[in-house]
Formats: C-alpha cells, sequence, structure tokens
C-alpha cells in the first residue's frame, strides 16, 4: 500500500485522505465522518470491478469499507485510484511540451495524450522565427520537443499515443476517453489539440500540397520569389498572405469565393494599391492543374459561369483553420468556430479545472512561441490551483 500512496501524493504532497461519491457527503453521518479531512476527492461514480461501488474508501487501506459488496475488489480500485492523475494534457504540439515540461519540473504527475509529438509545423521545411534557433524543419522541432520532454519526463509525465474523443466531468475530476477505448482522469485537464488547416478540397489539391500548393505563407513564401502566385482566401489571413507575398513575387492574384470581403479594409486597400497584384471576387477554384508540380488553378467565374485558368506555380491556401476541439464541445464553451474561449491572462475556460492554449483557443495569433508561451502560462496556473485545493 505504500507504493500506492507514494503514487497518489505525486510530487506536489497532493494526497486524498478519502476518496468519496458525492452523493455520501450529502448525509448528516458521512458529513461528520468525513469531517476534518482536508484532501477529499468527490466522484460522481467509483468504478469497482465490473459495477461501480458507491461506498466511501480510504486510498491508505485501498479497499472499500462495505463487508460484503465490495470487499476482495481492493485490486480493481487501487487501479482506478492509481491511474488518477494531478493533470492531464490534451495535445503535443509547442503549447502542450512546453506544459508538460513545466508539469514534470514541478512533479506534477501528468498524462500527455497526443496523436503525434511536434504539433502543425512538422510538415514545414524552414522555421526561421523558433526563439533560440535561427532555422530548422519541422521534423527537427518536433524531435527536439520530444527530446526535451523525454529528459525531464522522469516518469511524472507519461506519454500517450492516442486521440482523445470526449472529456467529460466526473465528480471534481475529469475523464478523457480516447478512439482505442482507453479511459484517463485527472483533477486538471490542459487542453493544447491545436487546429487543423482547413484544405483546399478541389481536384489537384492533395496531390501537388508541397509541390506548390501550400498552407503557410510564413514558411514557404520565399521559396516563389520571382513567380506568379495565387492566394486562395479572402479573409484577414488571405490578404495579409497576399501582402507578404508581394514583397518578392512577381505577381499575386487573389481568388475570393464571395463577392464582399471578410478582411479589413485597410488590408484590401493596400493590396488593392499594389501595382502586382490582381483581386478576384466570386471566384471559386475547380482543380489544380500541373505535372510535377502546380503549374496552373483552374477556376469558376461565378458571376459569367465561366471556368478560366490561371498559369501560377504557387498557389497560397488560406481558407481558415478548424480547431481540434470537438471532444470538448459539451463541456466547454467555445466561439462560433469553435475555438476554446479563454481568459488571456491565465489560460482558464468556462469550466473550473479546464485550461486550454495555443491554437485550440481563442488567441489571435497562431505561432509556435505563442503557443509555447501560452501552454507555460496555463500551466504555472494550474499548478497554483492544484496546489491551493
Ligand atoms: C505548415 C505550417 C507551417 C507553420 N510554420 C510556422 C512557423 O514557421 N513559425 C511559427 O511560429 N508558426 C508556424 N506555424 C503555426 C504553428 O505551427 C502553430 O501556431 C502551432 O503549432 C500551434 O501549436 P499548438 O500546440 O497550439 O497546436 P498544434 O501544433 O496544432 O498541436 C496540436 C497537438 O494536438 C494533437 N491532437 C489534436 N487533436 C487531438 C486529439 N483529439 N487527441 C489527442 N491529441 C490531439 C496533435 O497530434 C498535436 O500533437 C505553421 C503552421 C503550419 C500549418
Amino acid at each position: 500500500m505504500k507504493t500506492l500512496k507514494h503514487r497518489l501524493s505525486g510530487g506536489m504532497g497532493v494526497m486524498h485522505d478519502v476518496i468519496v461519491l458525492r452523493s455520501k457527503l450529502s448525509s448528516e453521518r458521512d458529513r461528520k465522518r468525513f469531517n476534518g479531512l482536508k484532501k477529499l476527492l468527490a466522484i460522481d461514480k467509483l468504478p469497482i470491478g465490473n459495477g461501480y461501488c458507491d461506498h466511501a474508501f480510504s486510498p491508505s487501506k485501498s479497499v472499500c469499507g462495505h463487508p460484503t459488496l465490495c470487499a476482495g475488489r481492493s485490486q480493481d480500485t487501487s487501479d482506478i485510484l492509481v491511474n488518477m492523475k494531478d493533470l492531464l494534457i490534451i495535445g503535443g504540439g509547442p503549447a502542450g511540451v512546453a506544459a508538460g515540461v513545466y508539469a514534470a519540473r514541478k512533479f506534477l504527475q501528468t498524462t500527455l495524450i497526443a496523436e503525434e509529438i511536434g504539433g502543425q509545423s512538422i510538415v514545414s521545411e524552414g522555421i526561421e522565427n523558433w526563439v533560440g534557433t535561427p532555422k530548422l524543419t519541422g521534423v527537427e522541432l518536433a524531435k527536439n520537443l520530444k527530446a526535451h520532454l523525454a529528459a525531464v519526463a522522469e516518469g511524472r509525465v507519461e506519454m500517450v499515443s492516442d486521440r482523445v474523443v470526449s472529456l467529460e466531468k466526473a465528480g471534481d475530476a475529469f475523464v478523457a476517453k480516447t478512439k482505442s477505448g482507453k479511459e484517463f482522469s485527472a483533477r486538471a485537464v490542459l487542453i493544447t489539440s491545436g487546429a487543423s488547416r482547413r484544405k483546399l478540397d478541389v481536384p489537384g489539391a492533395d496531390k501537388f500540397e508541397n509541390k506548390g500548393v501550400t498552407y503557410c505563407a510564413s514558411c514557404d513564401g520565399p521559396l516563389f520569389a520571382g513567380q506568379d502566385v495565387a492566394v486562395v482566401g479572402g479573409g484577414n489571413a488571405g490578404f495579409e498572405t497576399a501582402l507578404q507575398l508581394l514583397a518578392y513575387c512577381k505577381s499575386v492574384i487573389l481568388l475570393h469565393r464571395h463577392k464582399e470581403f471578410k478582411a479589413d479594409p485597410i488590408s484590401i486597400e493596400k493590396a488593392r494599391a499594389h501595382p502586382n497584384m490582381r483581386i478576384l471576387p466570386n471566384a471559386e477554384p475547380v482543380e489544380v492543374l500541373g505535372e510535377q508540380f502546380v503549374s496552373g488553378l483552374k477556376y469558376k467565374d461565378k458571376d459569367s459561369g465561366e471556368i478560366k485558368e490561371l498559369a501560377v506555380s504557387g498557389i497560397f491556401v488560406e481558407a481558415g483553420v478548424m480547431p481540434n476541439t470537438d471532444f470538448a464541445k459539451n463541456l466547454l464553451t467555445l466561439d462560433t468556430v469553435g475555438r476554446i474561449i479563454v481568459n488571456p491572462k491565465n489560460q482558464r475556460t468556462s469550466v473550473a479545472g479546464v485550461w486550454a492554449a495555443g491554437d485550440a483557443t481563442d488567441e489571435l495569433y497562431h505561432q509556435n512561441n505563442i503557443a509555447a508561451g501560452d501552454g507555460v502560462k496555463a500551466l504555472e496556473d494550474i499548478y497554483l490551483w492544484l496546489k491551493m485545493r
């Protein structure tokens, strides 16, 4: 039992004297019984064996006090208890890994679940703004993040390769279920599941991805210096990308599928004023053309109904991002596009005990350094919150 006690205590000295069903706390007898226990974890259901125990028990004994129903099932119970961590981090991009490193150094018993360590920029050929490293590839960044986490984890941060499909509150704790059918519970959760770029959904777009079709102007733009390129998307990201590309591309054509642009008027005016810029409203991409690399883009002129062709060697898609937050939509408040709304001072979400950081949140700017910083900010707050409980 010493081992269980030790594992339950974590590095912070957090130790639950008793884990009890919340419903039991309402009775006068139980309130008296638990009076004086500072670290009482109230949960809704206590899984035991194949069913649920509704009795209080002490982790120092690891058995339910009930004489008949739960006696002899202590092993199942202790498994559940051992799996209850201080913190669950969902996601292994810069935000999740930064938080994981801090969690390990603060001795928080943590599970980090991620489909893949590294994050969105893993596909990038050159990242030139990761502070402290003048240039590295996305794969190198991912390798460094993984190595840093492994170096400090020391049995405190368990890395699980899986996809979270649901997150629920269970009493004072949270339970995440994964694609492979496993369950992970913790007293606090940090969501860093990032976002996925909305892909260009036309024939040829997949085939020519990274062969002229790209989703990151700051990474790939310079590769198209002196060439004719297209930008797909009429929001702020589309116009900002176009303005960025105008600095070194021969010409930039921006296509937007609607008549009205969503971007700020100032960005639209700036782009319009540039002699090498062409703007095509009501233009719907229909096919990416090329042999080995992109050589053109077919689009439908929605005003005339005609299919037209542009000779371009690069297509920059800025059709927005989709946050990976589906698993949290029933628990947390999201904005209209599904991003988790956070308090930018501490990364807290609408639910006490759940934090979020990086591209999964309503943070305005999407960058590796920002995601990592937000992850660290969240972790500092989580640590204090856990300690105060
Ligand atoms: C092609 C490209 C190039 C870029 N280049 C740069 C650059 O040069 N410089 C820069 O600063 N920024 C760049 N960015 C932006 C930068 O990558 C993001 O801002 C940053 O990765 C956000 O980090 P994050 O940790 O919030 O999320 P992400 O990096 O999106 O990481 C999300 C993590 O969560 C995991 N995940 C997702 N859903 C689940 C789930 N349900 N369960 C478990 N795990 C899940 C993923 O596997 C991943 O580990 C680039 C982006 C792209 C797409």
